[in-house]
């Protein structure tokens, strides 16, 4: 099998590279952003509203949203609460209505009305960080300024063996050190597909997947092991979801809790009732 250089090593990653994004793109000839949108303004509303969310919840709320707000001038003069009861379903509503009115505000002020085009702008914005810009720079715009890292491109780089980063902005560098910038856009398009497909999170489809040869976390996987980076990062993905052992744990705590203070209850309400004889 034969195994991809990483950063660290000197061995040249090109080559590899481009066999990955070929197959990649023959496997997803569809890989492109869901999020549906009319222009940069919509996509920017929308990959906020992304964050901890579905995309298909997203393109639920965005219609409505949409229609009442078309652009910043009136996303700016909307008020919270029909804001916060528009976008309530995708989570965390209270702080993306702020990150949204405060975007809008600050697009009308200081940008006249339009989604800027330049990172540096972007980052300027309320509630945008590097992925949102990216986003909004890639797919508005057609501008590869970067690459787009959220939780997909994150773990499937990390098993591919292109990064060995621990937060988004390293990765982000180490994959616009290996990938062609011809290819910065679509590139994070084919590996969320992938990891919506086939990388899943929990249990990697390696046995069908068309970039197996060229994948560092493979042999692992289809020995039913876990990579080592993938261990070192938690391995909470692949050894099955990260919140059920926790959540059992703390069921469990609860449960002894709730019957320590029973039993506590009990023993003072006996005191008492052995005081008041
Ligand atoms: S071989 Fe397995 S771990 Fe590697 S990219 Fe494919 S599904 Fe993911």
């Amino acid at each position: 099998m034969c195994a991809i250089s990483t950063p660290e090593t000197s061995e040249s990653t090109e080559p590899r590279v481009q066999a990955l994004i070929g197959r990649l793109k023959a496997a997803h000839p569809d890989a492109a952003c869901v999020l549906r949108h009319e222009n940069p303004f919509q996509l920017l509303v929308a990959t906020i509203l992304s964050a901890q969310c579905t995309d298909e919840r997203v393109n639920k709320v965005t219609p409505a949203l949409f229609s009442r707000f078309p652009d910043a001038v009136s996303l700016k003069g909307a008020d919270v609460t029909d804001v916060e009861e528009l976008i309530r379903t995708t989570g965390f509503f209270h702080n993306k209505t702020r990150s949204l009115l405060g975007a809008s505000t600050r697009i009308v002020e200081a940008f006249g009305g339009k989604v800027p085009s330049r990172m540096e702008d972007l980052l300027s914005l309320p509630g945008v960080a590097r992925k949102t810009a990216n986003v909004v720079l890639g797919v508005g715009y057609g501008i590869a300024d970067g690459i787009v890292v959220d939780t997909h491109v994150d773990r499937v780089s990390h098993r591919l063996g292109l990064t060995r980063a621990e937060n988004a902005v390293e990765v982000e560098k180490d994959l616009m050190r290996v990938v062609p910038r011809s290819e910065w856009i679509l590139f994070a398009h084919l590996l969320i597909f992938h990891g919506r497909r086939i990388c899943v999170a929990r249990k990697p489809r390696c046995a069908v997947c068309p970039v197996q040869d060229l994948c560092t976390s493979a042999p692992y996987f289809l020995n039913g092991r876990i990579p080592p980076w993938e261990r070192r990062r938690g391995g909470r993905e692949a050894r099955g979801g990260k919140g059920k052992a926790r959540k059992r744990l703390a069921k469990g705590k609860a449960k002894r809790g709730t019957r320590r203070r029973a039993i506590r209850g009990a023993e003072r309400r006996a005191k008492g009732g052995a005081k008041r004889k």
